[in-house]
């Protein structure tokens, strides 16, 4: 009987020491809520924005586990190619933390949005953080309608209806003014984009499995200016789900030699909701840092 016990003793260390030591401070768990991850970046930002950074998760541990399991992130965040910084030291996040798709203009086209869905579906990430970022040569570029070549000029056809949109509301608005609504309505304009054309977002949105979020990050300061749900979410949700699905992408057609071949989906033709730049945010869990 004693020898028994100190077999399984024996085996129940040896399990204990076995296991891949994954430090829990922000990784996510099954069934994390979005609030609770949404948290933890807001406290990662401002710890980032204070210069205290902890820098979780980053070591040879860390990386060995995720090697050997695939984590569940934080969040999925479509962010800024331009935004000078990775995501994980915006919110002091470590390895397999975040899923992050970064593209400029944090557009929502058909490669990033299925990406997203990647990231929500298979990784059951429990927030949706779309992020732009001040200054951003993306937005500007749209706004001052610059003469751009190759594929940039469908990337900027994407990023358009958002500098309309801030026109529309701040007609006087110019320069830096106009760039700043600009890139705020542009984070509305993608969340708008990413409900209306994925149902898996929708779908768990609906379900409350799934936080939405909007934000701009500062290059200066650090600090992320948390937007939240997208003010009119319950309205774009009603009127996505009532539309047929979207169409599949037309195959394109075979390119012209010397030419670079047509994009074959289509370009976002903007919001059709009317939202003021300043419209405060939809109901969203009380943002911990601002
Ligand atoms: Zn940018």
């Amino acid at each position: 009987m004693k020898r028994r016990l100190c077999a399984a003793l024996v085996v129940a260390l040896g399990l204990f020491v076995s296991a891949p030591a994954v430090p829990a401070e922000s990784a996510a768990g099954p069934g994390m809520a979005g609030d609770e991850a949404l948290k933890l970046l807001k406290d990662g930002n401002a710890r980032y924005a204070a210069g205290q950074s902890t820098h979780p998760n980053a070591g040879g541990e860390r990386r060995a586990a995720t090697a050997k399991n695939t984590p569940q992130p934080l969040a999925a965040i479509l962010g800024c190619s331009d935004a000078r910084v990775p995501l994980e030291l915006v919110f002091d996040q470590g390895l397999g933390d975040i899923f992050a798709v970064r593209v400029a203009g944090n557009v929502a086209g058909p490669d990033e949005l299925a990406s997203v869905e990647y990231a929500v579906a298979q990784l059951d990430t429990p927030v949706l953080l779309v992020l732009g970022h001040t200054e951003c040569g993306a937005v500007k570029a749209a706004a001052q309608n610059a003469k751009v070549q190759g594929s940039l000029p469908f990337l900027l056809n994407q990023i358009r209806p958002a500098v309309a949109k801030a026109r529309a509301w701040s007609p006087t608005a110019s320069g830096d003014e106009l760039l700043d609504k600009a890139i705020k309505a542009n984070v509305w304009l993608v969340m708008e984009n990413i409900i209306r054309k994925s149902a898996e977002v929708r779908k768990r949105v609906q379900q409350g499995r799934l936080l939405l979020v909007g934000g701009v990050y500062d290059l200066h300061s650090g600090q992320v200016n948390w937007l939240g749900a997208h003010p009119d979410q319950g309205k774009i949700l009603v009127s996505a789900s009532k539309r047929p699905a979207a169409p599949k992408p037309r195959p394109a057609p075979a390119p012209v030699q010397g030419e670079a071949p047509a994009r074959s989906d289509t370009v976002d033709q903007g919001s059709m909701i009317d939202l003021p730049p300043d419209a405060p945010a939809a109901a969203s869990p009380a943002p911990a840092h601002q």
